[in-house]
């Protein structure tokens, strides 16, 4: 997800990226403790997506989605939530969405539906461990001027289009409302198999490993272990693809001339190459970077060209791809609450970019600069959820980049920091962590004895699912 203010503090960042400052701290050898047992957040649900995608030439889509869930809480459900956000846009008046049936194991279901609150009740509940399947049949087209969600530059974008259930904690379904800014839905790590059939003229990238360019117009793919599955529908890209440590790189460009596509596939075979090396290794066979539309990060595809609309100039379309990429680890390998949690995505993507940046020979770490770019930033956390900053993302950014890099400033500095990073992937991986979670493993990884290095920058009484409640500065 990208802001407007991102964008200055982008423009910032991107000069200090392009200086060289100060050197030098001690690097310790890590001390990473074998017996430290991650707990990560259960999304409380095992879900499977079966979905049929029939577009016809007129643009609009027949979706039939089969999905199994099965309660993996400990309470009795009586209702299944989820996300169905095209209802966003077709209730602004753009796009239209039809719902032609929802059935829950072959009956037909009551529901109701306000914005992209899907709820449906279950008339006999579903106990704990309990399984049932829920159909839905429905049409929909894009609006022009969607978020994610939306048809641009002839090019169709299907984010969230199909409903995706919501997570269940603390005895409730996790399920706020929609917003513009940020990413307010969040869902589990899910199977999903999906087959497809387009008209003639355009060709289909995906979440799928398995999808290969040009498309076919029909075809099946499939992808484990994902928060969401994403498609385009593009119309004549140019395309470059890489393979890079067995991972198949694609650029899907419009406008660009080849050498600028060639170049964002140098520093994505690059990227690729040193989060693998430093943090994990990436677990699909392939990456799509699709050069349209607004900047965004799904799992195995990421979207980079613009912010609010404003096409991006070349050296920072080529960070934010950095930042995209950085995302398949941050927010699509392990997870976070975005609505609640955004900095444990956006801030470790962001800290993951400087770090490939600074990792560079003869770089090293500008703490001094990285200190001044927050300087205003004092008065909140940056561990709130998005409704508590009013649109002041740049805690979520900005301050939480930082605040990780000061962690390291006198622990082992940039060295430490890839070390960090690696342990936390590992243990964190395929699991989803919040605010008291990665409290709780940097203290043991770096043995602190108290929370004195967290208080300038994290609400330590966070947790998932905790309502709205103003924070009270506390220095
Ligand atoms: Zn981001």
């Amino acid at each position: 997800m990208n802001r407007s203010y991102f964008v200055i503090g982008c423009f910032i960042l991107s000069l200090i990226l392009l200086s060289s400052c100060k050197l030098g701290e001690s690097s310790n050898p890590p001390d990473v403790k074998t017996t430290f047992t991650p707990k990560g957040i259960s999304a409380e649900s095992k879900t499977k997506y079966n979905i049929n995608l029939k577009m016809n030439s007129s643009e609009m889509f027949e979706v039939k989605a089969n999905i199994d869930i099965i309660n993996d809480s400990k309470d009795t459900w009586n209702e299944l939530v989820f996300y169905l956000i095209p209802n966003i846009f077709t209730e602004m008046g753009r796009g239209t969405l039809t719902i032609q049936e929802i059935k829950i194991d072959g009956e037909n279901a009551k529901y109701t539906l306000e914005e992209d609150n899907l709820k449906i009740q279950l008339e006999s509940g579903l106990v704990s461990k309990g399984e049932r399947s829920v159909e839905f049949s429905y049409k929909f087209t894009l609006p022009e001027n969607g978020l994610r969600f939306t048809k641009n530059n002839g090019n169709l974008y299907l984010a969230q289009f199909y409903p995706m259930l919501a997570t269940y904690r603390n005895h409730s379904w996790n399920k706020e409302d929609y917003r513009l800014q940020g990413e307010t839905y969040h869902t589990g790590f899910s199977d999903f198999h999906v087959t497809y059939q387009l008209p003639e003229g355009y060709t289909l990238v995906s979440t799928s490993p398995n999808d290969s360019y040009p498309s076919r117009d029909k075809g099946t793919l499939q992808a484990s272990q994902v928060k969401e599955f994403f498609i385009a529908i593009l119309q004549n890209p140019s395309a470059i693809e890489k393979e890079v440590n067995q991972t198949n790189i694609r650029v899907f460009g419009f406008d660009e001339d080849t050498e600028f596509l060639k170049e964002i596939t140098e520093i994505a075979a690059d990227v690729l190459t040193y989060f693998e090396k430093t943090i994990g290794q990436y677990p699909y066979d392939q990456i799509d970077i699709v050069l349209d539309g607004m900047s965004m990060e799904y799992p195995g595809i990421v979207t980079a060209h613009s912010i609010d609309n404003t096409a991006l100039p070349p050296d920072l379309l080529k960070k934010t791809v950095v930042h995209e990429l950085a995302h398949q680890w941050f927010y699509g390998i392990i997870s976070n609450d975005p609505y609640h949690e955004a900095w444990l995505d956006e801030g470790f993507a962001e800290f993951a970019t400087y770090l490939y940046a600074y990792s560079r020979p003869n770089r090293n770490v500008p703490y001094e600069e990285l200190y001044r770019m927050i300087a205003g930033l004092e008065s909140m956390p940056v561990n709130l959820s998005l409704d508590e900053y009013g649109g002041r993302t740049s805690y979520i950014y900005l301050k939480s980049t930082v605040m990780l890099w000061k962690l390291f400033e006198q622990r082992g500095g940039l060295k430490e920091a890839e070390e960090f990073l690696k342990t936390y992937y590992d243990y964190y991986k395929f699991k989803e962590v919040n605010s008291k979670e990665f409290i709780r493993f940097t203290k043991y990884y770096f043995n602190l004895k108290d929370d004195s290095a967290f208080k300038e920058w994290l609400q330590l009484n966070s947790g998932v699912g905790r309502t709205s409640t103003l924070y009270t500065v506390l220095f």
